[in-house]
């Protein structure tokens, strides 16, 4: 078995070492004796050909970034909606998950996002700092991260990611962080989302297996003890 990963604009959206992510999704799949390749496409790059791409990464980026790499994003929308509609994997982080949107709306000037998802995102007073827990009703583990971001997030009837349990999320108010919809897992929490929460990543790399593989059995546990002792120990530090 092997899986396709593809880092979309590395060279502009990796804020906070989003990498780090993309080496736990191989890492992951190679302790099981899963192959997985890694794939960049970058500013430079001219045509993008997912077709036999299992996993794409969006990270995020400063206001600035996202600017330039919107243009070069949007010459892909109508690949990256239908590998969404086909059921593809797609994981987009903060700035990344805003680009999904209809737009990311800025004091000055609005950005055009890929519409893959019906959400809006405005700028607002102030940016939403700090550790983040959330409690998502697909999996046992809570899901720890960090968030930074000066835009909020309106989902409208999309399906949250999860429930903030300490925190801001999407728009601080409604307690709701991320979206979740079809295969794509988009979300505000930034740098080692996947280290630190091995059973969404697991999440992920099942999805992506389980669609190209009609007889996949399931994955193999590994041995988290560390990695979740460290996710625990973040819950208890922030959840009263
Ligand atoms: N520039 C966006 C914001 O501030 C996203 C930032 C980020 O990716 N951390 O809302």
């Amino acid at each position: 078995m092997k899986i396709k990963i593809l880092h979309l604009y590395p060279d502009l959206l990796n804020l906070y070492g989003d990498r780090g992510n993309i080496e736990c999704m191989r890492r992951r799949l190679l302790w099981r004796g899963i192959d997985a390749e890694v794939i960049t496409h970058t500013c430079d790059d001219g045509a993008l050909d997912i077709s036999d791409v299992d996993i794409v990464f969006l990270g995020g980026g400063s206001d600035r970034e996202q600017k330039i790499v919107c243009s070069r994003l949007l010459e892909h929308k109508k690949e990256l909606q239908d590998y969404v509609e086909d059921g593809g994997v797609l994981v987009a982080v903060c700035g990344g998950y805003q680009l999904l949107g209809r737009y990311y709306k800025l004091e000055d000037e609005t950005i055009e996002g890929l519409s893959i998802l019906d959400i809006y995102t405005e700028q607002g007073k102030g940016r939403l700092i700090g550790n983040i827990v959330l409690e998502a009703d697909f999996l046992d583990q809570k899901i720890v991260g960090f968030e930074n971001h000066g835009g909020r997030t309106y989902i409208g009837s999309h399906k949250p990611l999860g429930r903030v349990l300490s925190g801001y999320g999407n728009e601080e108010k409604s307690g709701a962080e991320g979206v979740v919809y079809k295969n794509v897992i988009a979300t505000y929490l930034h740098g080692p989302l996947l280290p630190k929460n091995p059973a969404l990543c697991d999440h992920i790399l099942t999805a992506a297996l389980r669609r190209k593989y009609a007889d996949f059995k399931g994955l193999t546990p590994l041995d988290d003890e560390l990695e979740n002792k460290a996710n625990n120990y973040i819950v208890k530090r922030f959840v009263k």
